[in-house]
């Protein structure tokens, strides 16, 4: 069945499928082997093939833009250090291809020019042309691999495709125009059942200057494309065997989930569940594209299906938000917190994308609960000072539990002191301080 019946793509013969291959897929030449491996057994298959960064690349290149906002002098040797790395890689993948290197020196040449000049004002703005680049290097690499084992294989500049707005570091997509240009660019090359490899995590703004989506975006990247172009799934591959009930670096215990709803998935990946970006299932909801999460590792293994389908067995789940702030939020005048101060806190939150996880407010008083990220938080006590005094309490936990029961509550309140909580149906959500648990000094523990 063509995917759009009557449209551009209705030459097509088979589905079009997503995947997405995140930076722990892509961190080594044995790594990009596999992925290779997996991607043989769809050869034929239409397919866009999303890659971040390899790795830890990001983070990397966060130290590179940090070194040259700061002046510290070492920024072109972290630079460095990250081309001798990825250059490694490529050597073991593909020789010593000039054309592959050539490819690669163009990207890392224009990074070194802005470290050559003045750090720019806009931090953010800096921070997207050159964190951007280890999706464009990665990419590069895996396709330029995939190539020389033959897979028809053809690399694509996401930026061509996904249009966002002006603001850096985290950039809205503009469906209607991303939608287009994916149609008009990327549908023709698809049609020949080729394997489009493209970066996740990178746009661009009308102007054309690179803006990224927020870090771990390329998950989100895979579902923009796979709306877009109407794909039949989208799959993210990853090294854990599917959604899990908890996080495994924190808990004991924890199972897979064999499918989940989308709505599940929503709210448990907006609340901390690191397994997939938030912003990812809404857009697959939206047109009814099931998502599966499975294991690079164990690629045969079943995953976890995420789609419209509701179950009402699901066990207890747990998501964890660390790096909260409470803001507790009053008017200077101890006047009552009235709808016109909502609007304009509410404004001043939109205009600054502070992520609320949680609110509560009395007669004179609001508390929020916000991602701590940068400096935002002191940046919106500062526009909200004139009419309302703040109080922050910062690096709390936020923990959602969905389908709780009891001993699962009662084991994440030890030891912890409770600062807002909130029930609405099967869900329990708590703002937690951590508290040392005081011992008794006269008592031998037996
Ligand atoms: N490379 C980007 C990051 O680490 C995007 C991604 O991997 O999803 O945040």
């Amino acid at each position: 069945m063509p995917i759009f019946a009557g449209s551009k793509s209705a030459t097509m013969d088979k589905q079009l499928k997503v995947f997405k291959f995140g930076g722990a897929s892509v961190k080594s030449a044995d790594a990009i082997k596999h992925v290779g491996g997996i991607l043989k057994s769809f050869a034929g298959d239409p397919l866009v093939i999303v890659v971040s960064a390899m790795g830890k690349t990001t983070n990397a290149m966060e130290e590179v833009v940090e070194a040259h906002a700061a002046q510290t002098g070492d920024a072109f040797q972290k630079l460095e250090k990250i081309k001798q790395e990825h250059y490694q890689i490529a050597q073991e993948l593909c020789g010593d291809s000039e054309e592959l290197f050539t490819l690669l020196n163009d990207i890392f040449v224009e990074v070194e020019w802005v470290l050559e000049e003045a750090p720019e004002d806009n931090y953010d703005y800096m921070y997207d042309q050159i964190v951007s680049i280890g999706e464009l290097i990665s990419t590069r690499i895996v396709a330029y691999y995939l190539q020389s084992i033959d897979l028809p294989v053809e690399w694509m500049d996401a930026r061509d495709v996904v249009r966002t707005d002006n603001i850096f570091r985290e950039g809205w997509v503009q469906w209607e125009e991303t939608t287009e240009r994916a149609q008009n660019k990327m549908l023709p090359i698809l049609e020949g059942n080729k394997m489009l490899v493209t970066q996740g995590f990178i746009g661009s703004t009308s102007e054309n200057f690179t803006t990224t989506l927020g870090r771990e975006g390329s998950d989100y990247s895979a579902a923009i494309f796979s709306y877009c172009l109407d794909a039949e799934s989208m799959t993210i591959w990853k090294d854990v065997p599917g959604v899990l009930t908890a996080d495994p670096r924190k808990f004991d215990n924890v199972s897979k989930l064999d499918a989940l709803s989308y709505r599940e998935a929503i709210e448990m990946t907006y609340y901390g569940a690191k397994v997939i970006h938030p912003k990812t299932i809404k857009p697959l909801q939206n047109k009814n594209i099931p998502l599966r999460v499975k294991s690079f590792v164990d690629p045969k293994g079943s995953g976890t299906l995420i789609s419209a389908e509701i179950e009402d067995n699901y066990p207890p789940m747990v998501a964890i938000e660390s790096n909260q702030a409470l803001v507790n939020i009053s008017t200077r005048d101890f006047s009552f917190v009235a709808e016109h101060h909502m609007s304009f806190l509410f404004q001043t939150i939109a205009d600054m994308r502070l992520q609320v996880n949680m609110m509560q407010n009395t007669a004179i008083s609001f508390a929020i609960s916000v991602n701590d990220v940068d400096d935002k938080v002191e940046r919106f006590a500062e526009a909200i000072q004139e009419n309302f005094q703040t109080r922050i309490e910062r690096n709390l936990e936020l923990i959602t539990v969905r389908h709780f029961n009891r001993e699962t509550l009662d084991g994440l309140r030890e030891g912890k002191m409770l600062m807002l909580e909130e029930r609405i149906r099967n869900t329990v959500q708590m703002v937690v301080k951590k508290v040392p648990a005081l011992r008794r000094k006269d008592e031998e523990v037996a």
